[in-house]
């Protein structure tokens, strides 16, 4: 049996090595109604780190997360947990790596800590082991006091805490969460991200929080995945993301300035001559104020001076 866990929560092994691909999505398809949700190339998520998954509504992201809990059939491809793909039976152990947790609370009516509990009793942790778990995460998400409620007499931000709380005392290798925080006021919702930041860096889970919450996103997320019909157009650092859209699409769904496209004259000596031409116009080669977006490649743009 493990030693009771201390306040912070303890380090536990993952199937791999931090950073190494923990689980690796190739060829990922999910069809419905003759129409492809979801169509992920490549994916590769490694161990210890949050990737946050971004999208407008409808852009397949709960769909990623229940193929990644193995909860949606793909029609096509293959997903590989600490290199081993995952066949139909695997579900059950696969699934008792997970700690999944979905946008509204979906709590068991009777009280909140057997609701915490039920996953370790599930997985026949002992009585006095469940104890000392459940308290200690009823206590580091602030809701020590609502131990013996009615889960039915919960605010929905209370609610949301006995479902992150009941996530994470299984201890999952792979931490699932489905816009966690939308259901919440903004205060609430404020007060729960910032707990559920700091504990999520005291656990060696591996994280996919998927959000249609761009602030959210790159607070939370050590890499960001933009999910855009169904594809994953752009997967980095969020600070570069930002930077550097990849394509127009993801530039407006971050707010970057949209930019001028224009077309290279000359190239000499770092300095480039680029025919902004087409949206400008005849008359404003004087006059014009242009935005000109500026990524880590741009050095100097002018404007052709025989325009
Ligand atoms: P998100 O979580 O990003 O809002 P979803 O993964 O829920 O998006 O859905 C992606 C797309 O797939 C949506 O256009 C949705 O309408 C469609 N979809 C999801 N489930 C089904 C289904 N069972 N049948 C038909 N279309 C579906
Ligand atoms: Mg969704």
């Amino acid at each position: 049996m493990a030693a009771a866990p201390t306040l912070p929560p303890q380090r536990r092994g993952s199937s791999v090595p931090p950073g190494e691909v923990l689980l690796d999505v190739r060829g990922l398809v999910v069809e419905r109604g003759g129409r492809h949700i979801l169509a992920i190339d490549e994916l590769e998520i490694r161990a210890g780190e949050t990737l946050a998954v971004v999208g407008p509504n409808g852009a397949g992201k709960s769909t990623l997360l229940l193929a990644l809990a193995r909860l949606v059939r793909p029609t096509a491809g293959t997903i590989a947990f600490a290199g081993v793909p995952l066949g139909p039976s695997d579900d059950l152990v696969h699934r008792r790596r997970l700690g999944l947790v979905l946008p509204a609370p979906l709590l068991l009516s009777t009280s909140v800590f057997d609701n915490v509990a039920a996953g370790l009793r599930f997985r026949r942790v002992d009585a006095a082991e469940t104890r000392r778990r459940v308290d200690g995460w009823l206590e580091r998400l602030g809701i020590a006091h609502l131990r013996d409620r009615h889960a039915g007499q919960l605010s929905t931000g209370e609610a949301q805490r006995v479902s992150l709380a009941r996530a994470l005392v299984v201890e999952p290798e792979l931490l699932l969460l489905d816009e966690p925080f939308s259901s919440l006021d903004p205060g609430t919702r404020a007060e729960l991200t910032d707990d559920f930041e700091r504990l999520r860096r005291g656990t060696a889970a591996t994280c996919v929080l998927v959000t249609h919450d761009l602030h959210e996103a790159v607070r939370l997320g050590d890499r960001l995945a933009v999910l855009l019909d169904g594809r994953i157009r752009q997967c980095e650092d969020p600070a570069r993301l930002l930077a550097a859209p990849a394509d127009e699409d993801v530039a407006a769904f971050v707010g970057a300035p949209a930019g001028i496209r224009g077309r290279v004259l000359a190239a000499r000596d770092g300095l480039v001559v680029v025919d902004l031409g087409t949206r400008l116009g005849p008359d404003t080669a004087t006059r014009a104020e242009v935005l000109l977006r500026a990524t880590a490649e741009t050095r100097r743009v002018t404007r052709d001076p025989g325009a």
